[in-house]
């Protein structure tokens, strides 16, 4: 039997979903720019896809485009916005617990002659909206900041930066990267200027993710070709994901409630046994956090060993982002976790479909584990 709690670094398509995703490979498989009746009935699903995507983000269909990735989202969101401020001044503002799409663009773009200031999270490991506020100046061009921390679950106070911001600085625009508060907690894309977030965090497809733009003027491509995606997003649209993408929204938009209720429950039922191991867990996560997520510190062993010896016995979790795969962690280096909860920190991250089961088969095998070290 094998327990998957790993849902941050990608999740299983959904059934609906992967049905959706079937039908637009095998029946309704063309390509939405075609004049034909096979064109228009690809470019009908490729709309109500949008519509399911924008209904998620509380946004309009219009202010969606498709991209192939939450990475392009983001990559696009900052280039776009930079270009659009390019008058206002070269000072972006961002936070140290980003994901690597966005510092790597942003490291990029400082290598470019941008002034870069990322901000770190306070001693409760919370980024503190008065500090990205304060770090923002008249030439601030761009803040960008994600909704939800991947490694920890974090909550940042996005909405109330994008409330206050323009107190500091008129003219920056905000990005926020949604890629995992998208459908774990409220998530309103009209507070900002743009807002990425990506299908396969949600049970949808990999290989699909959705940009929000509040305003056309102020998107550019960052790929160029026939015109689709209202001209933003060159290349035929990737229409199985973005079936599947608009289904997996549809499905776990209606069930909202029940789904979070139950990823807080399950995470409080591990809470709860962690506190019965006859060896102390450190809580990394902070309280104000996601329901989907917890990170956790044996404080003996090694993440990547032990990462390891779940695996064997069938239990997935990870050490940290599937992306840093292996390093340690600079976003619970920088939430001033201690080196050593560091080296064995664990990341449980669950969906709607993990049972107690998952949990007490986990909370078993990481006995057996750290036992290897006691
Ligand atoms: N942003 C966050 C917070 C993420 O967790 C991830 C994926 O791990 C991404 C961006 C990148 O998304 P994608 O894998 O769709 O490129």
């Amino acid at each position: 039997m094998e327990h998957y709690l790993d849902n941050s670094a990608t999740t299983r398509m959904i059934d609906a979903a992967a049905q959706a995703a079937i039908r637009a490979m095998t029946q309704d498989f063309g390509n939405p720019s075609s004049q034909h009746k096979m064109g228009k009935t690809a470019l009908d699903l490729l709309e109500k896809s949008r519509q399911s995507v924008g209904t998620a983000m509380n946004a309009s269909a219009g202010n969606i485009i498709f991209t192939s990735c939450g990475t392009e989202a983001i990559n696009t969101a900052i280039l776009s916005a930079v270009y659009a401020n390019r008058r206002v001044g070269k000072h972006i503002v961002s936070t140290k617990i980003e994901h690597k799409a966005t510092l790597n663009t942003l490291k990029m773009l400082e290598q470019k002659g941008f002034k870069i200031t990322l901000v770190s999270p306070q001693s409760d490991g919370e980024i503190h909206a008065e500090d990205v506020l304060e770090a923002m100046r008249e030439d601030t061009a761009l803040v960008t900041a994600m909704s939800v921390n991947s490694e920890t679950g974090a909550i940042l106070p996005t909405e109330q930066i994008a409330r206050e911001m323009h107190k500091y600085a008129k003219s920056a625009l905000i990005h926020v990267d949604a890629v995992q508060a998208l459908l774990k907690i409220v998530f309103d894309a009209t507070m900002y200027d743009y807002a990425s977030v990506s299908g396969h965090k949600i049970g949808a497809s990999k290989g699909v993710g959705a940009l929000y733009f509040k305003n056309p003027k102020k998107l550019s491509p960052l790929i160029f070709g026939g015109g689709q995606e209202f001209e933003m997003r060159g290349g035929t649209q990737a229409m199985p994901q973005i079936a599947s993408f608009g289904a997996a929204c549809d499905a776990r938009c209606e069930d909202f409630e029940r789904d979070t209720d139950h990823m807080r429950e399950i995470l409080e039922l591990l809470e709860r046994e962690l506190l019965k191991l006859p060896f102390a867990v450190k809580i990394n996560s902070p309280q104000h956090r996601a329901p989907h997520i917890l990170n956790i510190s044996p404080t003996v062993g090694k993440s990547e060993v032990l990462v390891r010896i779940l695996s064997d016995a069938g239990v997935y979790v990870s050490g940290g982002s599937a992306c840093a795969r292996g390093k340690k962690s600079d976003v619970l280096a920088a939430m001033h976790v201690s080196a050593r909860d560091i080296d064995s920190a664990l990341r449980v991250s669950v969906c709607p479909e993990t049972t107690s089961e998952d949990i007490l088969a986990f909370l078993a095998e990481l006995q057996r584990a750290v036992a290897k070290f006691l």
